[in-house]
């Protein structure tokens, strides 16, 4: 048995090394690939949680390596926040859903609302705000269309500088939103500080609300003190009608998950704006 026990560590101890090796490999990889054209973004509707009307889309990244195929986010965006290649991504991506935003605007079936995911790592930076600005202008978009998604932890260990940031951003015009709420910080103090238009009530807890009383009660809470504080909100990774049932019954205006599409290509993004809403 000792002889197993042993085995098993030394099992493990290669493991563990393997993957260090292979996170080591993807942040090499992840160098120029920007540049070598292998980033997609994809596109996941949100919809009006009483209609199934898409009201806005949340673009999504996805990687086409050359050799491992399609990578998902949670394999490289980790890595890419440490090496800091997620600031050239990030550029590209910001870049990238503006230019489809344009090309849905000039069809005419642009969503209310387009929204970007945004790292710690990228708002950072001291050319983050003039980098945006130069791709709204690039593709001649202003800035009401565009929602800009933190997470609490950035919100939460924001500087200054930061902080007045994404201030000077609201102010633009742009919108900005909280993803993951409620898994974070356990502190709402930010919200008596922070203007933020739109909570996004994380997939961990909407996962659980039909079969486990605590998250029912939390995401209800969450619900209230959205609509008391006069925030928008939308519930992410709603994979079931009992689940969008109790959002519902609720009051959560807007839902996003599987349950009414996964994430598309710009292809079928654009079918989906055409119906404009979710048989
Ligand atoms: P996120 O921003 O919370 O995005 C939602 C994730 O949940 C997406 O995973 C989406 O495909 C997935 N999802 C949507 N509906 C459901 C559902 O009903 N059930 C389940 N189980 N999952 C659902 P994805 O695309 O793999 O992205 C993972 C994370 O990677 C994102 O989480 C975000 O943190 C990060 N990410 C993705 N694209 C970007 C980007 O362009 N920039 C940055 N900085 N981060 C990104
Ligand atoms: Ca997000
Ligand atoms: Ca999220």
């Amino acid at each position: 048995a000792k002889e197993d026990g042993r085995n098993c560590v030394r099992l493990h101890d290669s493991r563990l090394a393997d993957q260090t090796r292979e996170r080591v490999r993807i942040g090499e990889e992840l160098r120029g690939a920007t540049t070598r054209g292998e980033f997609e973004l994809y596109y996941q509707p949100q919809v009006d949680i009483l209609t199934g009307r898409i009201d806005g889309l949340e673009a999504l990244v996805r990687w086409n390596h050359p050799v491992r195929g399609l990578v998902p986010p949670s394999s490289f965006v980790p890595i890419a926040e440490r090496t800091g290649a997620i600031v050239p991504l990030g550029g590209w991506v910001f870049g990238e859903a503006c230019r489809q935003l344009r090309v849905w605007k000039d069809l005419g079936i642009a969503p209310k609302s387009l929204a970007i995911n945004v790292s710690a790592l990228q708002c950072r930076q001291p050319t983050f705000e003039r980098d945006i600005e130069a791709s709204l202008k690039t593709w001649d978009l202003t800035p009401d269309g565009i929602e800009i998604e933190l997470t609490e932890t950035v919100l939460m260990e924001a500087t200054q500088h930061q902080r007045s940031v994404v201030e000077r951003l609201r102010q633009l015009g742009f919108k900005i939103a909280i993803d993951d709420f409620g898994t974070g910080y356990s502190s709402l103090n930010y919200l008596t500080t922070y203007p933020v238009d739109r909570l996004k009530i994380a997939q961990q807890l909407v996962f659980q609300v039909t079969n486990d009383r605590r998250h029912a009660t939390v995401v209800r809470a969450a619900i209230h003190l959205a609509r008391d504080l006069d925030i928008e909100m939308i519930a992410e990774g709603v994979e079931t009608l009992a689940q969008a049932t109790f959002l519902s019954n609720e009051g959560c205006p807007k839902a996003q998950g599987y349950y009414y599409s996964r994430p598309v290509t710009a292809q079928q993004a654009t079918d989906l704006l055409r119906a404009g809403r979710i048989s």
